[in-house]
């Protein structure tokens, strides 16, 4: 078996090992959350991108839905296209998702020349027809009046060039490097929207070229048409708004968030909660324009606008750069440098991206820290419940160590006073009689051992079970008294007692009760020192003003206790260090006994004392019911003075 020193030094090892690998993980596991925090952070932030990149897109491919159906052939006449243009309308309502959202749709025919004319689609006659154009739509017709002059300009110019080189061409045999092209760009135009007037615009112009044929014949320049759409408001903000927003910002739980689109700081089209959007000085996840390049002009410089795309550098008003880089565009107009763009605000329900990533930190920390806490938490437990049973183990040591030394003693005695007997050492019938009451007397020391150990048993099993009737205080101080006589009387004892008259009876067990002063009066004559006094006090608790109590006090005048030994002399098997060197024999068992009796009988034992000059047990006892007690009203009186003077 290891020696203590080597043991705690073995303990205090482990311990410091433990401690020490819990502080690395602890510090290793608050740099992983670090790291996946960052992770989060990275990947969060690029689905918002991507959501919104989707939601954008979406949004467009809405919008511009009825433009992809519009396509006719640019060779027929004005009426024909006009047929060809009602058709495909006409078809393309009856598939698309929210036919409803526009509200009026115009051919604007042979733009930027005198034979320009406006076309309005008649739901009821199912054809386009001659209209006037609406006031809203004045900046707009203007817009796209100057845009097609220069079109038509710059076409006749090139058709011009054309001509010159065909036909310097033909006089010297070679081909034109024109031939075959297309006048406009391959891919069409890409849709213009007026956010105020909340109407689209598109060239309805796509692969317009010369052919060899065409050319011979010396076509002039194709005319131009704009498909000119206006949107119905309310199923714009009612309808497509949120349901792309659904579509692409929601989770499992709803919404993740909060997504408004703005027309300026007070004018919120559209929001996905009350109030939200309209916040000054607010802080978003994301701003960014609905129309044009996602991160706002310019651009993406590098990439070349398609031919005759409008230009923001026209005469004084256009659409932005348009360097967005994805399959659908859709600019927006400025007429004027005060135009504002329309922004997509979005921010994360829980506050922001930040905060979720922060929020998902701190409770993973608080996870693993609550883990390790509850790691560390086991091992003190552990430790401290070894340290605690090393303990017990050594107390129950010494315990049988004492219980046999108590035994030794008085079965000595017996055996040594028998043997004289049979020698017959002992004359005389004075001799046998002290040698019997000697006997007598140690056979009793044993038989209160045996009794104090199996009680202890009982006790702590909860096998005891006590009667309890009321019992007068005097009685309960007699019979402890005239048991410990012999010893009270052997060691030369003074006892003074001082019981208050007229106490009421209190609830008890008699022969608990009574073992339990006995077990206090043995203490005082055992540790009572020189002074050789008790004093036994009996009188009504009368600190709480209630009166409902009695306090039965055994006082010394001996050894005392020391403070750090006070709280562990009512602990099982203790005995102080300085009793046991001074070799005054005892089992550790009374004072535990005695405290589980008092709390049995519904009360308490205390103890206060001072080194060196002697310590006071005080046991606490309910005083029976006023209503059971024969003597109630002065029983009554006595323990309440206010009573006896009523
Ligand atoms: P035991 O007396 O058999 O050792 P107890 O449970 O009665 O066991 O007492 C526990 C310890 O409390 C004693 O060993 C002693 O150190 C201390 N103690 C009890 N009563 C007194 C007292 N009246 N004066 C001084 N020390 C006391």
């Amino acid at each position: 078996m290891k020696s203590p020193l080597k043991q705690r030094v073995f303990l205090t090892g482990v311990v410091i090992a433990l401690a020490g690998v819990l502080i690395a993980l602890a510090v290793l596991q608050y740099r992983w959350a670090r790291e996946v925090s960052d992770a989060t952070n990275v990947r969060l932030q690029a689905n918002l991108d991507s959501s919104i990149l989707g939601w954008r897109e979406d949004l467009y491919r809405e919008l511009t839905g009825v433009f992809a159906a519009l396509q006719v052939d640019p060779g027929q006449s004005p009426h024909q296209k006009a047929a060809q243009y009602a058709q495909q309308y006409q078809s393309w309502s009856q598939t698309a998702a929210h036919p409803d959202l526009i509200s009026h749709l115009f051919l604007f025919q042979n733009a930027g020349t005198e034979h320009s004319q406006l076309l309005q689609w008649n739901a009821a006659t199912n054809q386009f027809e001659p209209a006037d154009w609406p006031a809203e739509l004045d900046r707009l017709h203007n817009w796209m009046q100057i845009r097609s002059e220069e079109m038509v300009k710059a076409a006749g110019a090139v058709m011009r060039l054309r001509q010159q080189d065909r036909l310097r061409r033909h006089s010297n045999g070679s081909t034109s490097p024109f031939g075959g092209h297309r006048l406009f760009g391959p891919d069409g135009f890409p849709a213009t929207v007026d956010v105020n007037a909340m109407t689209l615009v598109r060239l309805q112009i796509r692969h317009t070229s010369h052919s060899a044929g065409n050319q011979s014949k010396g076509q002039s320049a194709p005319a131009i048409d704009w498909a000119v759409v206006r949107l119905d408001s309310k199923v714009f903000q009612e309808h497509v708004l949120p349901e792309l927003v659904e579509r692409h910002f929601s989770g499992s739980q709803g919404l993740d968030y909060q997504v408004a689109v703005v027309a300026g700081p007070s004018s919120v089209v559209y929001s996905s909660d009350a109030g939200f959007g309209k916040q000054d000085g607010a802080a978003f996840d994301r701003t960014i324009p609905v129309y044009g390049p996602p991160h706002g002009p310019p651009a993406r410089r590098g990439m070349a606008p398609p031919s005759f795309a409008p230009s923001a550098h026209l005469h004084g008003g256009g659409t932005r750069d348009n360097g967005f880089a994805g399959p659908l565009r859709l600019d927006a107009i400025h007429y004027t440098d005060a135009d504002t763009d329309w922004q997509l605000l979005v921010r994360h329900r829980l506050g922001s991206l930040e905060a979720v990533v922060s929020g998902m930190r701190r409770r993973n920390l608080a996870l693993s820290f609550g883990v390790l806490l509850v790691l560390a938490g086991g091992i003190a437990i552990i430790l401290i419940s070894s340290q605690r049973a090393r303990v017990l183990a050594k107390l129950q040591m010494d315990f049988v160590a004492a219980v046999s030394h108590e035994l030794r003693t008085p079965l000595a005695v017996i055996s040594s006073a028998a043997e004289n007997i049979i020698d017959g050492v002992v004359a005389g019938k004075q001799q046998l009689s002290q040698y019997g009451i000697e006997i007598k007397n140690q056979a009793r020391h044993l038989i209160k051992l045996v009794e104090q150990i199996l009680l202890f048993s009982a006790t702590r099993n909860k096998g005891h079970h006590y009667s309890l009737r009321p019992l007068r205080v005097s009685d309960v101080i007699e019979t402890a008294l005239k048991d410990t006589a012999g010893l009270i009387e052997e060691n030369r004892f003074t006892v003074e007692r001082e019981v208050a008259p007229n106490l009421p009876p209190i609830m008890g067990d008699l022969p608990a009760l009574s073992h339990c002063l006995q077990n206090l009066i043995t203490n005082a004559v055992k540790y009572g020192g020189d002074a050789r006094w008790m004093r036994i006090s009996a009188k009504a608790n009368d600190a709480s003003g209630q009166y409902d109590e009695v306090q039965v006090s055994v006082e010394d005048k001996g050894l005392g206790i020391s403070a750090g030994e006070l709280r562990r002399i009512f602990e099982p098997f203790y005995r102080s260090r300085s009793v046991d060197a001074g070799q005054i024999h005892g089992t550790g068992l009374g004072l535990s006994l005695a405290r589980d009796i008092a709390a049995a009988m519904g009360g308490r034992l205390t103890v206060t004392s001072e080194p060196g000059k002697g310590s006071c047990f005080t046991l606490y006892l309910r005083f029976a019911e006023v209503a059971e007690l024969q003597t109630a009203p002065q029983a009554a009186a006595a323990v309440n003075p206010n009573l006896s003077k009523t």
